[in-house]
């Protein structure tokens, strides 16, 4: 098992910087997010660690070792893509067998290295030993598709062909793990019971692995620890819950959850807190100190109170809104709620047999200060 350490990465695509300054430290055993927007980078941060992509300047350790220089082979990376990349002429069994047979056939005698070769040249594997034949059957067991192993994989959903691309890179035994957006391909239902299946299966195993998405959700819900990029650098990195509730910038804030994010001009500042006044108008107390006159509010729908009842005393941090719409999302409800010219997001816990806030209605917005992050 091994630690990877990225050291001022860069690597620029006929002069265009692809990544500026990359560096990271993943920890033994981690399971670690590289998430972001399209294009800022995340993949080919990977493909460096990996050994595809050769870096422009900066180095790579997998453990104590500087990989930087050594081929792709020689890394010890296993590596999962969106696409499977299943060999779709063999079997389950042998596309999990196929990278230890082709060891075999290098570190095997000449009978070995022909038998190996006989089938390959048959577009077959040919016939496995023992030590093979169980550890593929345990491999295929580990990620509970034993009962498969004969199958092709055109016959298999997709949720199973990536367990199949899984058991194939462990198999290996590798120092890291490496995924490339590995849930992209499935629907919405099987990606999310994939993301505790694949959680599951490295949590046992214990490997490092770095797993790359562009869906919040999947990192915050998945990794230890996340790396937010943007244009090819690195912006935050941090646990999914610090990132969500002490975003570096607005883009992180936008990027790993809904927010409201305001405009706010400085009333006063101390250790205290702060008092602001928004773009609205509207004053509000935030728990958090700052130097600087101007800065960004940030509230996240669910740490907003809603109630309809006029008539409670006036608290700090209540606005006056009137609800625009409201969106059923499952355990919860999303209210749009105008409150003078701001536009809020609310979350409200979804309660069955209470009675929903309808369009027109006039309530009462209440943010606690110690969720009102200014930056
Ligand atoms: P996505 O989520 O869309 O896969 P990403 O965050 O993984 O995006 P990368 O694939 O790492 O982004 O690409 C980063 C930047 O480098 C992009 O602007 C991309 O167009 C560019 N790039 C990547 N590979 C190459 C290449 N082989 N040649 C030229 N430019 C490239």
């Amino acid at each position: 098992m091994g630690s990877v350490k990225i050291e001022n990465l860069h690597k620029s695509f006929n002069g265009i910087a692809a990544l500026e300054d990359v560096s990271l430290e993943i920890r033994e055993g981690e399971f670690f997010a590289l998430l972001g927007p399209s294009g800022c980078g995340k993949t080919t941060t990977m493909r460096c660690v990996a050994g595809f992509e050769n870096p422009t300047s900066g180095k790579i350790y997998i453990g104590d070792r500087d990989v930087s220089n050594i081929p792709a082979n020689q890394r010890n990376c296993g590596m999962v893509f969106q696409s499977y990349a299943l060999f779709p002429h063999l079997t389950v069994f042998e596309n999990v067998a196929y990278s230890l047979q082709v060891r075999r056939f290098y570190q095997g005698g000449l009978g070995t290295k022909l038998s190996v070769l006989g089938g390959m040249l048959n577009r077959k594997l040919g016939k496995v030993d023992k030590d093979t034949e169980k550890k593929v059957r345990d491999s295929l067991d580990f990620v509970e598709l034993g009962h498969l192993a004969d199958r092709l994989p055109g016959q298999l959903s997709g949720g199973q062909q990536q367990r199949v691309a899984l058991a194939r890179a462990l198999i290996m035994e590798p120092a890291v793990l490496l995924m490339d957006e590995p849930l992209s391909n499935l629907d919405k239902k099987l990606r999310n019971s994939m993301r505790v299946t694949i959680r599951r299966i490295q949590q046992k195993v214990g490997i490092t692995t770095i797993f790359v998405t562009h869906d919040q959700e999947e990192a915050m819900s998945m990794a230890d620890r996340v790396a937010v990029m943007q244009g090819g650098k690195l912006v935050q990195v941090d646990s999914p819950t610090a990132l969500y509730s002490n975003p570096c910038s607005t883009f992180v804030a936008d990027f790993v959850g809904s927010s409201n994010i305001f405009k706010g001009m400085v009333k006063s500042s101390s250790d205290q807190g702060t008092v602001l006044q928004l773009d609205g108008g509207q004053l509000i107390r935030s728990s958090f100190g700052t130097t600087r006159s101007e800065v960004e509010v940030i509230i996240r729908p669910e740490s907003i109170m809603l109630t309809a009842d006029q008539s409670e005393k006036e608290a700090a941090n209540s606005l006056e809104g009137t609800i625009t719409m409201s969106t059923y999302l499952g355990p919860s409800i999303r209210y749009d709620v105008q409150a003078g010219n701001l536009q809020f997001e609310v979350d409200k816990t979804f309660e069955a047999g209470t009675p929903l806030f309808s369009p027109g209605t006039k309530v009462k917005l209440s943010i606690d200060p110690n969720l009102v992050v200014i930056l």
